[in-house]
């Protein structure tokens, strides 16, 4: 008897449809509504449920999941500026419009205008690069990882290239110089110890079959104590005696000196590079210089045309709005405006800005009842992939409850919408201010109070 009147609570599926009207497509709300209605029917009808209650909110829900997009914005509270798995670098608003505008209409990518004849998208941000490196030449492919592979594909294919075995590094998983190396057709020779190699081992290593001197930026760990590697101005002088181009994957793609933004860590800028005189340097468009998925290589034209007539320039070639985004991109660094730029102001971010979003974040959670807040100055890492050496004072909200673990508040919080992402550290959550900007302390707040609910 109980169960009937129970059944008889599950309202007809128009009745469902009725009430989400206008907030989502009628067909989705009905396939949402017969599957929850069903569900509810067994969930009865086996006893597990007692009443039809909460059914419009069942379906609110799996409505709102259902239309949500696969890739979705995040809160970034981890404080690690560069993330990979979260997008690498955020992208100014003043950049962003500028891919819209060249992305949702027609366009000069390969169109010379002046002379009405086909041209190349390379051109675009070519003159860029060279005016802020001091390169003779520079070309865009994919990603660092497309770069790496052009340059040993291009100039040491079925030849030797000579590397330190203290840079023989993998960055996040599926990039590993030795893989590279070998899919590129070009042949590893792996000189030097894991923590020591001098110029004598390269020198030791050099043959009529040497095609490069190739040397790795760390970019994800650094080593202290018993090391030794050998400089850029050693590699380039050894190059220069036996004619053998040097080519230096710098990994992040920096395009300002770090002491000019007020960094110590040891990162050569790409013009710092050439000036060493590095013929060839790579470097990735989202890592440290804050643009768009890009890989970039500067140096030497008479190497880097050879790269332009690789066929693989065809597959690894980038898009328009990859250009759109980079040229805007490098235009701010032109004019000098590099606080505009996401990702150094994050890193550059003084500590009493910090301070203030976390009393800001912690004044919009005063009183949640068992929820204990706290403003801690702790040290952030940015790199993620970068400055590996790198640790910038900054300040958390730490969040701790009286009955909800930090790994269950930390997964509520991912799980949310917005998704949250944070840090744990000794039974607290943090969330470090480093990489929330202004406009998502609201946000974040109400993220967290709905967490906790
Ligand atoms: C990050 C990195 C790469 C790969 O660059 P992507 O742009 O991610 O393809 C290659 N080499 C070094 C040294 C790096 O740090």
């Amino acid at each position: 008897m109980r169960k009937e009147e129970a059944l008889r609570g599950i309202p007809q599926i128009s009745r469902i449809v009725e009430k989400f009207r206008g907030r989502f497509s009628e067909e989705l709300v009905k396939a949402v509504a017969r599957e929850v209605a069903e569900r509810f029917r067994r969930e009865i009808k086996e006893g597990k449920r007692e009443t039809a209650e909460g059914i419009y909110e069942e379906v609110e829900r799996k409505l709102l999941e259902r239309s949500r997009t696969s890739l979705r914005r995040v809160i970034n509270a981890t404080g690690v500026v560069i993330n990979t798995n979260l997008g690498r670098a955020p992208l100014s608003e003043e950049v962003a419009r500028f891919i819209l505008e060249i992305a949702t209409g027609y366009s000069n990518l390969e169109f010379e205008l002046s002379r009405g004849e086909r041209g190349s998208r390379n051109v675009h941000v070519e003159g860029y690069l060279k005016e802020l490196t001091g390169a003779e030449s520079a070309l865009v492919v994919n990603n660092n990882a497309g770069a790496v592979f052009l340059v040993l594909n291009t100039l040491a294919k079925g030849k030797e290239v000579v590397v330190s075995r203290g840079e023989l590094v993998e960055i996040g998983g599926s990039f590993r110089i030795p893989d590279i190396m070998r899919a590129s057709g070009a042949n590893l020779v792996e000189v030097g110890t894991t923590n020591r190699t001098r110029i004598s081992d390269y020198e030791g290593a050099v043959n009529e079959n040497t095609a490069l001197l190739m040397k790795v930026h760390r970019s994800n760990f650094y080593m202290k104590g018993f090391v030794e590697s050998v400089s850029l101005e050693d590699l380039v002088d050894l190059g220069r005696r036996k004619g053998i181009p040097v080519y230096y994957d710098a990994g992040s793609g920096l395009i300002t000196d770090l002491h000019r933004i007020g960094l110590k860590a040891e990162e050569h800028s790409f013009g710092e590079s050439i000036r060493k005189g590095v013929d060839l340097v790579s470097g990735s468009g989202d890592k440290l210089l804050g643009g768009p998925q890009a890989g970039i290589i500067i140096g030497k034209k008479d190497l880097i045309d050879r790269m332009r007539k690789n066929p693989l320039m065809r597959v690894l070639r980038v898009d328009k709005m990859t250009l759109a985004g980079l040229e805007m991109t490098l235009r701010v660094y032109l004019e000098g405006r590099f606080e505009d730029i996401p990702v150094i102001r994050m890193i550059t971010e003084r500590e009493e800005v910090l301070r203030r979003k976390a009393r800001r974040l912690r004044r919009r959670l005063k009183g949640v009842k068992g929820l204990e807040v706290k403003i801690l100055r702790e040290i952030s890492k940015p790199g993620g992939g970068s400055l590996p050496e790198l640790d910038l004072p900054t300040y958390c909200v730490s969040l701790k409850h009286r009955s909800m673990s930090a790994e269950k508040l930390a997964t509520r919080l991912r799980e949310g919408d917005p998704p949250v992402i944070v840090r744990i550290s000794k039974e607290a959550v943090l969330l470090d201010m480093r990489t929330v900007g202004e406009d998502e302390i609201k946000p974040l707040s109400q993220a967290i109070l709905k967490a906790l609910v």
